[in-house]
């Protein structure tokens, strides 16, 4: 009598400990799925040095990018290259010791970022739908974050060499005349979406920067 109990609870439990499986498993499905969900709709990529990359816009599954890999092990777009490595050589010439932090980033790297974000805010709290709004406050979602076109840099000081903000200086001042623009200018984070980030440099060539840096506009406002 006694070993049919205790055979009925093993049961029991074991069924209980399948479902809770099925309902674990089923949901970190769902779950993943939404985070690997782009926002807003796909952008228009005629222009590739144009192409517009925001909360709004999304990066087409069938953007086809050829990467170069730098010396650090940092990839980007081959075609922005040469003008990336004279900025940071004339960088350097005036006494400024600056590297590629972050370059190109894949889809499925962007969504590890966001996974690893929304684990943070749950630990912290949040139930699962609500860490990854709070966690979409600071990065961009699957398919809507410039660094996967390798069209964006996030460009830092050497530490052991240079103070942060003589680079980041620097670069506000010099860096459209290589053909880059601060992305995410600090007057300007309603219109972009995204707070201010002295670091991240986006390329559009020589012509558009120079139009975007004398007129102080961003590249939402420069297209549109
Ligand atoms: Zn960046």
């Amino acid at each position: 009598m006694k070993k049919n109990k205790i055979k009925k609870a093993a049961l029991i439990l074991s069924i209980l400990a399948g479902v809770i499986l099925v309902i674990y498993v089923v949901s970190s499905i769902v779950f993943d799925n939404i985070i690997g969900q782009p926002s807003g709709r796909q952008t228009d990529i005629s222009k590739w040095n144009l192409v517009l990359v925001n909360n709004d816009f999304c990066i087409p599954d069938s953007y086809d990018i050829e990467l170069l890999e730098l010396s650090n092990g940092e990839k980007i777009d081959r075609r922005i290259y040469p003008e990336l490595r004279e900025m940071l050589d004339d960088m350097r010439s005036e006494g400024l010791y600056s590297f590629v932090r972050e370059g190109f980033r894949s889809a499925e790297e962007q969504k590890q970022i966001l996974r690893d974000m929304v684990k943070e805010k749950m630990v912290q709290g949040f139930m699962p739908s609500e860490a990854y709004k709070e966690a979409r406050k600071t990065a961009a979602a699957v398919g809507n974050s410039e660094h996967q076109l390798g069209l964006a840099v996030d460009i830092n000081a050497d530490p052991d060499k240079s103070d942060e903000w003589g680079v980041y200086i620097w670069l506000e001042e010099n860096a459209w005349k290589y053909g880059f623009i601060l992305r995410y200018p600090i007057d300007k984070t309603e219109i972009t979406g995204f707070s201010y980030e002295p670091w991240h440099y986006r390329y559009v060539g020589k012509e558009a920067a120079e139009e975007i840096h004398n007129q102080g506009v961003c590249l939402e406002e420069y297209l549109y």
